[in-house]
């Protein structure tokens, strides 16, 4: 079986139905909508599942480079006809975790976490980065661009520097976390701090590509969501695609909600799976837009001033809006606000138990304990929640908990000063098997 011989063709489609070539360098559609990915494909999903898994066990002179990627060996689904422009690092091939801990803080005893820090950028925007960045190499793009909470510049300057691209990123000045700005800089991106926050970077961005003519990378660009989408495809390969109950994700600009929903109206209607677990999208309370909407039944589109901790989610005017609400209604699911002090709560847990993420990323393990106190989710349940980020993108709000914050909190820990005598230490070891 040859790898071309699958017959798939991709091409972009605007909501009602026009199609755009693959190559059509656009981000809307002429009614002004986003567009999406398509794929034609007549692979069944037992062929898919098969192929997915070779790919992965593969290793030395038999496999391809792209078989190593967590992203592309799923490349069906993502962009077929991508041959020699890939830009990889590789990147996805994330863990799914089981700890104790997190299922005694939620309650939830069928709790694992899909860590996306572990990406080689530390956040799961390297899915859709590594797509985004083949696409602007096979248009031709002399220069790309993003606006960014910080996340998405880090990655872009990283894949951007991989494929000799010139970056240019749009953060909001003063708002963005250290380990995030500081990548961002050292991978070589034009980094302008824009006197504004996020949903203006998000304007000026476009603006800018519009009229200068760069290509743009946000997740309103629809090959990042194609690259997204290979969380959930990884995620319900590692669980020998059995769905489970309920798939938890942190939420800001949509657009991972929208991948995931994307993701899981595919994997059904080729028969990856045979059920559709209930997508479950946590805002921060002060950055809630959906979540309002939810309450209304996406009556009417929300939009706030964005205040939280969690500067990844931080987003008042969500981007990918109504693919987001087609996500959540396809598949039953929720959306959730959770305050700053819960969030600060999971992470502060998270962190101890040795797996540690960023604050956006406690999020979803903060929705989760939220689900068994409402009695949603039961013991019983089967629950996925995403980590998006890795816990030094923030050391920031690290430092502040465990060495300046005063009062100490309970669990905060401070580092100790001691004389450079064994006294000392041996006092501090008693200390510390008394405990
Ligand atoms: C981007 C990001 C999010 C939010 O994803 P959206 O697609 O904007 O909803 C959450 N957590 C982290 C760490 C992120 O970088």
């Amino acid at each position: 079986m040859t790898e071309h011989a699958t017959g798939a063709q991709s091409w972009q489609q605007a909501g009602d139905g026009t199609r755009y070539h693959e190559h059509d360098v656009r981000m809307r559609a002429d009614d002004g909508g986003l567009l999406e990915i398509m794929h034609a494909t007549t692979d069944t999903g037992a062929m898919l599942r098969a192929r997915f898994a070779a790919r992965c066990c593969m290793r030395g002179a038999v496999s391809r480079a792209e078989d190593l990627s967590g992203v592309w060996r799923f490349r069906e689904l993502v962009m077929p006809t991508a041959g020699d422009a890939i830009v990889s690092h590789p990147e996805g091939n994330t863990p799914l975790l089981g700890r104790d801990r997190l299922r005694a803080f939620t309650g939830a005893d069928g709790l694992l976490i899909k860590h996306e820090g572990h990406n080689p950028t530390g956040s799961f925007k390297d899915r859709g980065m590594t797509v985004g960045v083949t696409q602007a190499k096979r248009v031709g793009a002399r220069a790309v661009a993003c606006a960014s909470t910080g996340n998405t510049s880090a990655s872009l300057a990283s894949y951007a520097a991989n494929a000799g691209i010139p970056a240019l990123v749009f953060v909001p000045d003063g708002q963005i976390a250290l380990g995030k700005l500081t990548q961002t800089l050292a991978y070589g991106a034009r980094t302008l701090m824009v006197r504004g926050d996020f949903d203006r970077c998000l304007a000026l961005v476009q603006e800018a590509s519009a009229s200068l003519g760069i290509y743009l990378v946000n997740s309103i660009n629809p090959w990042r969501i194609e690259g997204q989408k290979t969380i959930v495809f990884e995620l319900l390969e590692q669980l020998g695609w059995i769905a489970p109950d309920f798939l938890v994700l942190p939420a800001g600009n949509l657009g991972n909600t929208a991948a995931f929903g994307k993701a899981l109206r595919e994997a059904r209607a080729l028969g990856l799976i045979d059920r559709v677990p209930r997508l479950v999208s946590v805002q921060a309370e002060g950055a809630n837009p959906f979540f309002r909407g939810f309450a209304d039944d996406f009556a009417t589109r929300h939009r706030v001033e964005a205040h939280t901790i969690a500067t990844a989610i931080k987003i008042g005017d969500p981007a990918s809006w109504d693919r987001a609400v087609q996500g959540i209604r396809e598949s039953d699911g929720l959306v959730l606000s959770v305050s700053d002090e819960e969030i600060l709560a999971a992470k502060v847990v998270i962190d101890a138990t040795g797996v540690g993420c960023e604050p956006a990323s406690a999020a979803s393990v903060a929705g989760v304990r939220q689900l068994v106190a409402r009695g949603v989710v039961q013991p019983s349940h089967s629950v996925v929640a995403v980590l998006t980020g890795h816990v030094l993108k923030d050391p920031g709000i690290l430092v502040q908990y465990h060495q300046e914050r005063e009062p100490a909190p309970p669990d905060a820990n401070r580092p100790i000063v001691i004389d450079a005598t064994i006294r000392a230490v041996a006092d501090v070891l008693d200390r510390v098997s008394a405990a």
